[in-house]
């Protein structure tokens, strides 16, 4: 009987494991029948995050704030019942970095009585909403630019505002039984940057509103993920919260100071209305090399029908979405380190110099002050997080900045038999994180903070989060 015995510690030390990473004790585990074997629950939560009259957009535009078209809001969740209180918050502003980043997950991690690691935060990344990034604004206020990158202030209010509504709503938290999973295909939105010109040269030349000229308009989609993905929370047959994401620059025009959640925003609060009882989240996927420029033109009425053919795959993926028992939420990160650029004008000597030039364009002094305070984050051995919701049938992953829809389609790939939501812009001091093939291809930006030799980091940290298996 020697052989069962082993079996049977072998079978004992495996539900210890799992107890232990799921946070419940293998007593607890036993002594419920499977049916309700974990509590899990939902505290969904929402703030205006709306930037004042006289804010910089984008970090670097000319033109700051004139106008609130439609409000910036803030959309998220605490989930409860994994080994610690996970935080997820989308934020309709441009990026969050560096110091403002830690600023953002310290206090919602706090607000949850969690830490830091389990706190996802990403951008929807739309232009007319402010880049943040609490080291290189301090660069600036010594070099004589205070309030040039962003309001110190106005974000300071902003966590206040979402440490708050946390705290109300965990005050009411909603039981979750059940995981939704449906996807649709979402026509006439996303296409790539990059195009093939007639003599065989590549460039990636295709903006988001380059529409109006035959030859972007013309050229194929390129690579894209064509799905939007909805993983919804159900308590029973009643959903809870549906959280949507779809790989594609969220902007139809921008640039003229008028503050708007744009088209992504847009479509969200469509299927609000449709759907009041369900919160709604959008979250923007990895899609630094995908905007809508095939498809758009830039105009008014373009914004409109982005919004309605966005609102309409959010719709399909919903119709058709599968409600399975929710049986897990197991969290896993890992840490990883991206190369900074070695481009000669990012030296510390050369940002240094370029934001003490009282000459040059305050634009140009406050992208020299983004690229100095990454620098001295990636010197001081300061990792990115890579997080990962594992819900057993599906997962949620969070990769930093403005990383190319190769990376969301990787991530597909290492778990081809799940359903796996990626979101994209989380830590955004990358600026862009370009796959080999388009590093090859030559790929450069002046959003662009980190070397060739960064896919090798990201597809080891997106295996490591998402190719463990649980079961
Ligand atoms: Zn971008």
């Amino acid at each position: 009987m020697k052989v069962f015995a082993l079996i049977r510690l072998i079978c004992t030390i495996g539900l210890i494991t799992i107890g232990l990473i799921s946070g419940h004790s293998l007593a607890q585990d036993l002594r419920r029948p499977v049916s309700q074997e974990r509590d899990f629950s939902i505290a969904p939560f929402s703030v205006d995050i709306t930037i004042p009259i006289g804010h910089r957009c984008m970090g670097v535009l000319p033109t700051k704030s004139k106008e609130i078209v439609d409000p910036l809001e803030a959309h998220g969740f605490v989930l409860s019942g994994g080994d610690k209180p996970i935080v997820f918050l989308a934020l309709d502003w441009c990026e969050v970095r560096n110091g403002a980043y830690d600023q953002w997950r310290d206090a919602l991690a706090a607000a949850a009585k969690t830490d830091r690691v389990h706190v996802l935060v990403c951008s929807l990344h739309q232009h007319d909403a402010p880049v943040t990034d609490a080291d290189a604004q301090r660069i600036l206020d010594d070099a004589g630019l205070p309030k040039e990158l962003f309001h110190p202030d106005f974000q300071a209010e902003c966590i206040a505002r979402a440490v708050a509504a946390i705290q109300t709503s965990l005050q009411d938290p909603r039981p979750i039984t059940h995981l939704g999973t449906g996807q649709a295909r979402v026509e006439k939105i996303a296409s790539n940057r990059r195009v093939v010109r007639e003599n065989g040269a590549v460039s990636f030349s295709r903006g988001s509103r380059s529409g109006a000229d035959p030859f972007h308009s013309s050229a194929p989609d390129g690579e894209i993920d064509p799905y939007v993905k909805t993983l919804s929370f159900w308590n029973g047959d009643k959903p809870v919260v549906a959280l949507n994401a779809y790989a594609t620059h969220p902007m139809s025009y921008y640039g003229q100071g008028q503050v708007s959640a744009d088209f992504v925003g847009l479509a969200r609060r469509i299927r609000q209305q449709q759907l009041p009882d369900v919160r709604q989240i959008y979250a923007s996927g990895c899609s630094g090399d995908v905007t809508a420029g095939k498809y758009n033109d830039g105009s008014q009425q373009n914004r409109i029908d982005l919004t309605n053919r966005l609102a309409l795959g959010m719709a399909e993926a919903w119709k058709i979405t599968k409600r399975i028992p929710l049986t897990q939420i197991v969290f896993r990160s890992t840490k990883m380190q991206l190369p900074y650029s070695h481009h000669p004008d990012l030296t510390e000597e050369a940002l240094t110099a370029a934001i003490h030039n009282e000459s040059a364009r305050t634009e140009d002094r406050i992208l020299a002050a983004m690229g100095l305070a990454s620098r001295r984050r990636v010197e001081a051995g300061q990792p990115i997080d890579v997080p990962c919701i594992d819900f057993g049938k599906a997962q949620l992953v969070l990769l930093p900045g403005e990383a190319f829809v190769g990376y969301q389609l990787m991530a597909q790939l290492i778990r081809p038999d799940s359903f796996v939501v990626t979101v994209g812009y989380g830590e955004c001091w990358p600026g862009y994180i370009p796959t080999k093939a388009a590093f090859a291809d030559k790929f450069e930006d002046k959003w662009l903070w980190v070397a060739p030799g960064s896919e090798a980091r990201m597809r080891e940290a997106l295996t490591t989060v998402l190719k463990w298996k649980s079961e």
